[in-house]
């Protein structure tokens, strides 16, 4: 817990985390400062909110600690190395996330604090995190889907709502924040390369998303076909009884989840112990029912089981989750081609999941790469790509591994970065495609090259082709 009355609290960043933390601690008595790095008007406008209330902030300075200072809360992106956490070291102060502080500032108003089924991942957190909390929703439970899915966990935590359990997506940065947190469960739903330049190396990142089985009480939920997800589990430090739970597409083992026939299963949380397995529902009842979204469906029904959720809610809570926009989101049929638009799919891992999902695929890519290497995910698509579209600051990445790896398959190099390069993407892709087959724009980068967001770069993707379908109809 914290005792905030007239603690002297510096909060790193203004932004979705920063303003609700420093709304939060200065309502229970602290002394805040805010520092921030840009100095724009947009930081000038929320400044001015926060100097309203009696918060001092200081613009364009993100890098000196005030002298007074005896605890940091940063936003979650904020790089370790930063010199304000060098400082922050130096003077023995402590630095926590809004995470953290959510978690030690919960139950403080005499509420029974809600507790958390956390969880992370390279990819699919946010899907997961909606399947569990329509599962949960669908037992009759009072929840939220809530943190790095846009839901500031402080506003869950302090705001008017009583929650019986809350449904928590965290990045890698937030629980690299967190250190004291315990989640009633947790689960890792894959690990891969990725944000490296933050976290230093692959073991820091791991170790990062690792952190969020510490304390586990119930269930440690690790994908039984990424090793390096239970290695995680057999690192963390639990509470005595709880378990490691796996969830596989095979059959799965004893405490495991995972698919028979067509059905999910469940051997982990069976009533009877002698009971071979708990059928929960069909895959079809999955949306969309690709492989990788029935893995993120088994992690969700592993932690919801963990919480004690009977199988028809599992089964009702899936029937009834819909995914959220730009994951791999059916936009039209146009003379015989399906149009997919996977813009969040912003790195390799991602765009591996959805490229195993069609066949044949016109594919559209590129974007700002993150450093990644595109030669593995290339290999593995070679036999299923009809022709690709690239675009973007990174683009000759992706256009020398199809040169290694497929040089039969026909490649247009837009050699563009501009936001109107999309519409020529999707025609150039439409001119490629024939009936039956797949334009699946899942980039492998991120957008910012381009467009704001990977929500923009969807936008324009699907105004492409709703312009498409009406120069047809
Ligand atoms: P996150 O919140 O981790 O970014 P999302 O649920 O928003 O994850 O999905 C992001 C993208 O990752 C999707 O567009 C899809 O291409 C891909 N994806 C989703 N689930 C998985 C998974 N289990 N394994 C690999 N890729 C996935």
């Amino acid at each position: 817990n914290v005792d905030c009355q007239g603690k002297h609290v510096t909060v790193a960043g203004l932004g979705v985390s920063g303003i609700p933390a420093a709304r939060a601690l200065h309502e229970r008595g602290a002394l805040v400062t805010v520092v921030n790095d840009g100095d724009d008007e947009r930081s000038r406008a929320q400044a001015a909110e926060l100097e309203a209330l009696g918060i001092t902030v200081r613009l364009g300075d993100g890098d000196t600690l005030p002298g007074s200072t005896e605890l940091v809360v940063t936003a979650p992106g904020w790089k370790p190395g930063k010199p304000l956490f060098t400082a922050a070291a130096e003077a023995g102060v402590p630095v926590w996330g809004d995470v953290e502080l959510a978690w030690r500032l919960r139950g403080q108003d005499g509420r029974e604090p809600a507790p958390w089924l956390a969880v992370t991942g390279t990819n699919g957190k946010t899907t997961t995190v909606r399947m569990l909390a329509s599962i949960l929703e669908a037992a009759g439970l009072r929840t939220a889907a809530v943190g790095n899915i846009g839901v500031s966990l402080l506003d869950a935590v302090l705001g008017d709502e009583t929650y019986d359990v809350l449904a928590v997506e965290l990045s890698s940065y937030q629980l690299h924040w967190a250190p004291s947190l315990r989640a009633h469960s947790g689960a890792v739903l894959n690990l891969a390369p990725d944000h490296l330049d933050w976290h230093g190396s692959m073991a820091g990142y791991a170790a990062d998303k690792g952190r969020i089985y510490e304390g586990n009480r119930v269930a440690c939920v690790y994908n039984a076909q990424d090793a390096a997800t239970e290695d995680l589990v057999r690192e963390a430090d639990v509470e005595e009884g709880c378990r490691a739970i796996g969830f596989t597409l095979g059959t799965p083992g004893p405490s495991q989840l995972g698919v028979v026939d067509g059905i999910l299963v469940d051997r982990a949380f069976v009533a009877d112990r002698q009971e071979q397995a708990q059928e929960l529902a069909e895959t079809s009842d999955v949306n969309p029912s690709a492989p990788h979204n029935i893995a993120n469906a088994l992690a969700a029904a592993a932690l919801a089981r963990a919480f004690g959720v009977p199988p028809k809610a599992v089964r009702d809570g899936l029937r009834a989750f819909r995914p959220d926009a730009h994951r791999i989101e059916h936009v039209a049929d146009v003379s015989g081609v399906t149009y997919i638009d996977d813009s969040k799919a912003t790195n390799t891992h991602a765009a591996e999941a959805s490229l195993a999902s069609y066949d044949p695929i016109v594919w559209i890519a590129g974007g700002l790469a993150k450093g990644a290497t595109f030669d593995e995910l290339v290999t593995g698509a070679a036999k299923r790509l009809k022709g690709v579209v690239l675009m973007g600051a990174d683009r000759a990445l992706i256009r020398e591994a199809l040169a290694r790896h497929a040089p039969e398959v026909p490649v247009v190099d837009l050699d563009r970065t501009d936001t109107g390069a999309m519409s020529a993407a999707v025609r150039e892709a439409a001119r490629l495609a024939g009936p039956g087959d797949t334009v699946l724009l899942a980039p492998a980068c991120a957008s910012m090259d381009m467009f704001v967001n990977y929500n923009k770069r969807g936008e324009a993707f699907a105004d492409a082709v709703r312009e498409l379908a009406d120069e047809s109809a």
